[in-house]
């Protein structure tokens, strides 16, 4: 197991001598292992790249996952969920691009009786988004084949309530219903008990999602899976590296968030997929990619193709200066869209900061008002979109609201400023 506090495998020296899994890594990719950018223009060529997983195996329905089971594809509506037949449409061309599993996200009752409808409308296996209304579980059961909650959005609600309790009622629901269930910690939503105990982020969502898993495993319910998402692909790998040290037998659903449009967000979803899988870790896995509803299908035949590049060797180059300089974090939109203007801003906002390419800055565009104010936390310059009106942060402070016709000049008068302060 590693210890708190170990730095990111990317950017330590490693004695590979001292682990014999990584001395087989080491012959596969002649370069220090964990480093990304040894990966450059490599071509494997040893058969076994996806070794045997140790998760168990959990059931979704007739769809096993875990253990020696295919891995598991599956992505997400982006259409809102009361508009049925988008949403319909939506889950039928993810379904046939390839998806094992289609999610949406639910929240509020008005979503539960478009959910109901569109349950009815499909055969394609359906897993929910509980967000931040775990009490909704109950009236989405009957119409979905699994839940997922987020440990760090189970504090909105009853606040007094403790979480065991909490998490009792979501297991209580997914074993009366038959579902399986997903413990999605986020590293944009952290429970606030895990950011105050661990001052290192990393040890803050790989602990909420232990504790949760030995929550659930104390009520005796087995079929649950784990993912621990964050937008930087490095951080996914060493907090998916860490939980499953501790917790091999734990199915693990993997996804780097917000990786944002093609081609950057399938680069950084691909070195947290070749590093994680390769290594035996990944049972489900997601591809997010902010594009347009009608190109949704994308997320799933680039996760196929990434599936098979790393089963036959195919590791990919990754620019050396692929972290160095601006970095732009956009959410894949889902149902909680408010403005589908929302996709176009994000391709805006690449387009006019081409200009600060060099620069180390993170800009973060986010769909919605559920969880954009916390994902852009972290950004030097966050921007979530509402109905009507963008919102503009810089790191956690609010600069204001601004129309979607406002938006991309004032971004732009915060970021030369930001540049004028680097020097
Ligand atoms: Fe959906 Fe909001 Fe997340 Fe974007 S930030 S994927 S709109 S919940």
């Amino acid at each position: 197991m590693k210890e708190e506090g170990t730095p990111l495998p990317f950017l330590e020296d490693r004695d590979e001598d001292d682990d014999p899994a990584r001395r087989s890594d080491a012959r596969r990719h002649p370069a220090r292992p964990g480093d990304v950018r040894y990966l450059v223009g490599l071509e494997a060529n040893l058969d076994a790249m996806i070794p045997p997983r140790k998760s168990r195996t959990i059931r979704i329905r007739q769809l096993k996952l875990g253990g020696d089971a295919p891995i598991v594809v599956q992505s997400m509506a982006a259409t809102r969920t009361q508009d049925i037949a988008a949403t319909v449409r939506q889950v039928e061309l993810i379904q046939a691009a390839g998806a094992d599993l289609v999610r949406i996200a639910v929240d509020s009752k008005a979503d539960v009786a478009a959910l109901a409808e569109v349950r009815r409308r499909t055969k394609a296996l359906l897993s929910v988004d509980l967000q931040e209304n775990y009490r909704l579980a109950e009236l989405v059961a009957p119409h979905v084949d699994k839940l997922r909650y987020n440990p760090g959005h189970l504090h909105h609600h009853e606040k007094e309530k403790p979480v065991a309790e909490k998490v009792a009622y979501l297991v209580g629901v997914a074993r009366e219903h038959g579902l399986a269930l997903r413990i999605g910690v986020n590293a944009g939503s952290v429970a606030p008990e895990y950011a105050e105990r661990f001052p290192e982020h990393l040890d803050a969502l790989v602990h909420s999602a232990a504790d949760h898993c030995a929550m659930v495993d104390a009520l005796g319910f087995a079929d649950y899976c784990v993912s621990i998402k964050d937008s930087d692909p490095r951080l996914v790998v060493e907090a998916n590296l860490r939980f499953a040290a501790l917790r091999p037998d734990v199915p693990l659903h993997l996804g780097v968030t917000e990786a944002g449009m093609p081609p950057d967000g399938v680069i950084k979803t691909r070195i947290a997929f070749e590093q994680l899988l390769s290594r035996g870790i990944g049972d489900t896995l997601r591809v997010s990619l902010t594009v347009p509803f009608d190109d949704k299908g994308m997320e799933i035949t680039v996760a196929r193709q990434l599936l098979a590049d790393i089963e036959a060797g195919r590791f990919r180059s990754v620019p050396p200066s692929f972290f160095d300089g601006l970095n732009i974090i956009a959410c894949p939109s889902c149902s909680r869209v408010e403005n589908e203007k929302f996709i176009e801003l994000a391709q805006d906002v690449k387009e006019l900061t081409r200009y600060a390419a060099e620069h180390k800055l993170t800009i973060a565009v986010m769909g919605c008002r559920v969880n954009g104010p916390g994902e852009t936390d972290d950004a030097d310059l966050g921007l979530w979109c509402g109905p009507t009106h963008v919102n503009l942060k810089k790191k956690d402070a609010e600069l204001g609201a601004f129309r979607y016709d406002e938006i991309l000049p004032r971004l732009k008068q915060e970021l030369d400023a930001l540049i004028a302060a680097l020097g």
